[in-house]
């Protein structure tokens, strides 16, 4: 196991993190510079922060600083009501891999949606099982968009209580499954994105990360569970403040062979976005050494 205990060379910071600072925007071109003076080497971007800073600005901001992609996200969203729909999530999905390698990323993670129409507050129906194979549908025709562009595919499962709104795909079980049925030469091209705060509790999760091999583990996220949770999406604790036994988990994942970046990815609309955005940075560069 890798010892990050001395330095941060292995920490990527996924720029949601710190897409607030004092509950005001901070623009992604910031985030990079604050990243790169602090000898932060990576960094994954969202793409409506992408969007507001320029992709081509992004792209040189990026090689003048050096800094590398421990992913992009995201794509996915998969779930459809009818032919328009499904036909926008594929185009939107192609512009995601698109920029996904322009800005050199090692993979495009996917959170897959959930039922169509539940993120805006009213589901088209209840058929958890149909939204699923929507989602394999999906993945199936955009893995053939991403070989030709050689861009990887993330699957990242989502905890079950996303499950209507945001991802069917719950576990590192299910989303294996779907990487086993779609490419079962483990060519590379497809397998999952394992996020701390999705998987941590998850009584398979070790099996699972066997299972998946050093082919299909393709990032690590990590930020901590707190007791309580405040909030379902935007209540994130820093590494060390909840209850996830992230070295364990990391130890596990390294296992298998997984070399690449750690990064931390926090949503916290009441703690961390209210910040200042260079203080967020620093004491995720102290915590990933020490908790990580
Ligand atoms: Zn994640």
């Amino acid at each position: 196991m890798r010892d990050f205990s001395q330095d941060h060379r292995w920490l990527s910071i996924n720029t949601a993190t710190v897409r607030k600072q004092r509950g005001e925007d901070w623009p992604l071109l910031d985030i990079l510079d604050a990243c790169a003076t602090r000898g932060i080497r990576a960094v994954s971007p969202w793409r409506d922060q992408v969007a507001a800073a320029g992709l081509q600005a992004t792209a040189q901001r990026l090689k003048s600083h050096g800094l590398e992609l421990s992913g992009y996200c995201r794509g996915g969203m998969f779930t459809y009501t009818d032919a328009a729909s499904r036909q926008a999530v594929r185009d939107d999905n192609k512009r995601a891999l698109d920029e996904a390698c322009t800005l050199n990323a090692p993979c495009l993670v996917l959170v897959v949606g959930g039922l169509p129409g539940a993120l805006a507050g009213k589901a088209a129906h209840r058929d958890i099982a149909g939204a699923r194979a929507q989602v394999s549908e999906g993945i199936a025709a955009l893995l053939d968009d991403a070989r030709e562009r050689r861009m990887p595919l993330a699957i990242e499962p989502l905890h079950p209580m996303y499950a209507a709104d945001r991802a069917c795909i719950n576990t590192l079980e299910q989303a294996l499954d779907v990487c086993d049925t779609l490419d079962p030469a483990r060519s590379g091209a497809l397998g999952v994105a394992v996020d701390l705060y999705h998987v941590w509790w998850d009584p398979k999760l070790h099996a699972q990360i066997e299972r998946a091999g050093k082919e299909r583990l393709l990032a690590f996220h990590v930020c901590d569970w707190l007791t309580p949770t405040t909030h379902l999406l935007e209540d994130r604790g820093m590494m060390g403040d909840g209850v996830i036994d992230i070295r364990r988990i990391r130890a596990a994942v390294e296992m298998q062979g997984f070399a690449g970046y750690s990064e931390v990815e926090i949503f916290s609309q009441g703690n961390w976005w209210q910040r200042d955005g260079g203080e967020t940075l620093d004491i995720c560069i102290e915590r990933h050494c020490r908790c990580v």
